[in-house]
């Protein structure tokens, strides 16, 4: 089916990517986004090749290129002596899968994704639109946002993350599960750090229960981290909070002076804390001509990066169903079943790996890291642009 008229919640990375799938497979489609102004608040993603080649379907593969960084040589550290525990080779993705893997600003992907939606539609993207509620009815539904105003589509796509309005009403409100652990994102300008902290340009550092990645951005003006350490409790007001840069050396004091040196570097506006929270997999994501994307249908640890990466391939799937089916209940029927069974194992593939690589044994930490990577692998060869829908 074509020139429906398709309302999005959301504009992190899954809604601006379903929309621009449905964007281009010839519907009209508003973005309704709850801040006022669109940006993502900036730090890395591992953009492995199945999102890619998602990214290609949509047009975006230059772009993916231009803003992408293929991994540089690295290596994983013994957090006390900082000793190398095992070099990693080169990333063959690009040999292996056809698609290189990239590590990209988030900030970066979500403005090649809003720009080429905007290319389509300038008004897509609607701000300042909270969703309160919606109905739905044989022929369309009606969002209503917390302001009063409403507006009609065909369809409604949640792409509402962790929270998401949308699957509250369709589902019921569940509690997310905390994991047990935070994280805290850091980006550095690279110009700020002596090149001995660097060596090797990837790395990550490997201590009991915490582990710190850090990688390149932009060809290196930034310096990425990731430190993720066990808590008990997630005691903050709200999921994601400002930290500060004495925090997080806390927490890693006892890790070598790499590490700690390039912690300390962190701009002290740059430091966010993130408590990792998922959901227990909902049995179906749609309702008649409601359905759910991204973080909203699937929020996973991030111990696999795959996060984002599914959002990706959901958008391609989507813009491909919809391509595909006689009306909007079969696309959305015709989406889940493409992409149900898939996310799960993705999601369960992240949950099981967190006891291992959060373990109190550096070298039981390597072996479960070799072995997860592996594991990750199996996920690469998907191509959201021609699978079975
Ligand atoms: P979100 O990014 O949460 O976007 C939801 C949007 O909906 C937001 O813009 C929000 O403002 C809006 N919204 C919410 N409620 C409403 C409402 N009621 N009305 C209107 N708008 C609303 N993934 C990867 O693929 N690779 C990685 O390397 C990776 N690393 C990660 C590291 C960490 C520490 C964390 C925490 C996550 C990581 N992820 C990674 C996961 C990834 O960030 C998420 O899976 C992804 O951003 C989800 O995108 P989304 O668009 O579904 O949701």
């Amino acid at each position: 089916m074509q020139g429906g008229n398709a309302l999005v919640v959301g504009a992190g990375i899954g809604g601006l990517a379903a929309a621009l799938a449905l964007a281009r497979a010839g519907h009209r489609v508003r973005v309704l986004e709850q801040v006022a102004q669109i940006g993502e608040v900036g730090a890395g993603l591992s953009i492995t090749p199945n999102a890619g080649r998602a990214l290609i379907h949509l047009g975006l593969g230059e772009q993916l290129a231009a803003i992408g960084n293929t991994p540089p040589l690295g290596a994983i550290r013994h957090y006390a002596t900082g000793e190398i525990l095992v070099t990693l080779a080169q990333d063959q993705s690009r040999e292996k899968y056809g698609v290189p893997l990239y590590h990209v600003h988030r900030a970066d992907l979500h403005s090649a994704l809003a720009t080429a939606l905007r290319a389509i539609d300038p008004e897509a993207i609607l701000t300042g639109r909270t969703l309160e509620s919606f109905e739905q009815g044989a022929r369309g539904v009606v969002a209503r946002f917390t302001d009063g105003g409403s507006l009609t589509g065909d369809c409604l796509i949640g792409c509402d993350g962790i929270h998401s309005v949308t699957r509250a009403q369709l589902f019921g409100r569940d509690r997310p599960n905390f994991t047990g652990y935070v994280a805290w994102r850091g980006l550095i300008p690279g110009e700020l750090v002596p090149p001995d902290l660097l060596d090797p340009p990837l790395c990550m550092t490997v201590g009991p229960r915490r582990m710190l990645m850090r990688y390149p951005l932009r060809r290196g003006a930034l310096i990425n981290y990731v430190a993720i350490a066990r808590r008990p409790a997630w005691m903050e007001e709200g999921w994601s909070v400002r930290s500060t840069v004495a925090e997080v050396l806390d927490e890693f004091a006892d890790f070598e002076p790499r590490v700690t040196q390039l912690i300390a570097l962190t701009p002290a506006d740059r430091c966010f804390k993130w408590g990792l929270f998922d959901r227990d997999p909902l049995p179906t994501w749609t309702q008649g001509r409601v359905t759910l994307l991204g973080d909203a249908a699937h929020p996973m640890p991030p111990f696999t990066g795959q996060g984002a990466v599914m959002a990706l391939e959901d958008a391609a799937i989507l813009g491909r169903a919809f391509a595909a089916a006689a009306d909007v209940p079969e696309a959305l029927q015709r989406y889940e079943r493409a992409r149900h069974a898939r996310v799960i194992a993705a999601l369960e593939m992240s949950r099981s790996r967190s006891e291992l690589y959060f373990a109190d044994d550096p070298a039981q930490q390597v072996r479960a890291l070799g072995a997860g990577m592996a594991e990750l692998r199996t996920l690469y060869d998907y191509d959201a642009g021609s699978v079975a829908i």
